[in-house]
């Protein structure tokens, strides 16, 4: 098993793909708490892949933008399992609009969520992780890490920041054995991706199979979503490479719909 007995948290655990990973992750062994707004869902998620075994799931309550909730978080998983070898930084939203109709509100929500989440989960969990000398943070990226389409101002500016981030961790903390890297998805079929159909097809005047066909796929190489189990084998391999050679990098994961 490549994450047996490892202690991982993973943020927005609740839905989509950070459920995704966290099944993946016991199905390897690992002990792993779902941290998420939603705690009822969290739990449920939690009891069933805690059922599943071979790991051990628990779900936790956690607004990644609330210093007190992420520190409340990462405290009660070390009380219960003694540390955190793995983050997964994964919470998110999306908004969209044009930027003269983005407000100013619905932009700080997604700094917020999406930065300001990231920063304070890696800053709760380092000093675990460096007072044992190993570590592996992943931060939830996106195809959007490193281009942009229209309406999605806040969300494009938010990606590219966790590049930054986790180059900047990979940096303060290789010394230390712990790595940092982003995984950037294209489109996965989750409640996030499912909500901005309608609002894309009404902002660009176009059909919902338009958006799916031309604006989501229309860039891949065979017109296919990617796979929540996909992004899953993605953070699986950043969160179990054997050395420290892989850190600071970003990995995409999206059909060829971007190529670097
Ligand atoms: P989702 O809506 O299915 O799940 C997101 C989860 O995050 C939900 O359980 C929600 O309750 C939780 N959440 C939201 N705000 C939170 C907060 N403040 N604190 C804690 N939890 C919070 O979405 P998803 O598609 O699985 O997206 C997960 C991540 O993947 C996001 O960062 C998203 O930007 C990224 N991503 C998604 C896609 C895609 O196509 N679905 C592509 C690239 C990147």
């Amino acid at each position: 098993m490549k994450l047996d007995k490892k202690v991982c948290i993973v943020t927005g655990a609740a839905s989509g793909i950070g459920l995704g990973i966290a099944r993946r992750y016991v199905a390897e062994g690992a002990l792993v708490a779902l941290a998420d707004l939603n705690l009822d869902a969290a739990g449920a998620a939690a009891a069933e892949l805690n059922a599943a075994g071979p790991g051990e799931a628990i779900g936790i309550a956690m607004d990644v933008t609330s210093e007190d909730q992420v520190n409340a978080g990462v405290a009660q998983v070390v009380a219960k399992w003694g540390t955190v070898d793995v983050l997964v930084s994964n919470a998110g939203i999306q908004i969209v609009n044009p930027v003269e109709n983005f407000a100013y509100a619905d932009w700080k929500k997604m700094l917020a969520i999406h930065l300001d989440g990231a920063f304070l989960t890696s800053k709760a969990v380092l000093p675990h992780m460096q007072a044992q000398g190993s570590g592996a943070i992943i931060m939830m990226g996106s195809v959007h890490s490193k281009t942009a389409s229209p309406l999605k101002s806040a969300y494009v500016t938010a990606k590219h920041g966790l590049l930054g981030l986790a180059r900047t961790i990979a940096r303060e903390n290789g010394p230390k054995g712990i790595r940092a890297n982003v995984v950037c998805p294209g489109f996965v079929l989750t409640p996030l991706v499912e909500k901005q159909i309608p609002q894309q097809a009404k902002e660009l005047n176009i059909s919902e199979e338009d958006v799916v066909k031309k604006v989501m796929l229309g860039q891949t190489v065979d017109g296919e979503f990617t796979t929540i189990e996909d992004i899953a084998e993605v953070a699986l391999f950043f969160a179990s490479f054997p050395t420290n050679a892989l850190t600071g990098q970003s990995l995409i994961a999206s059909h060829g719909w971007f190529m670097e």
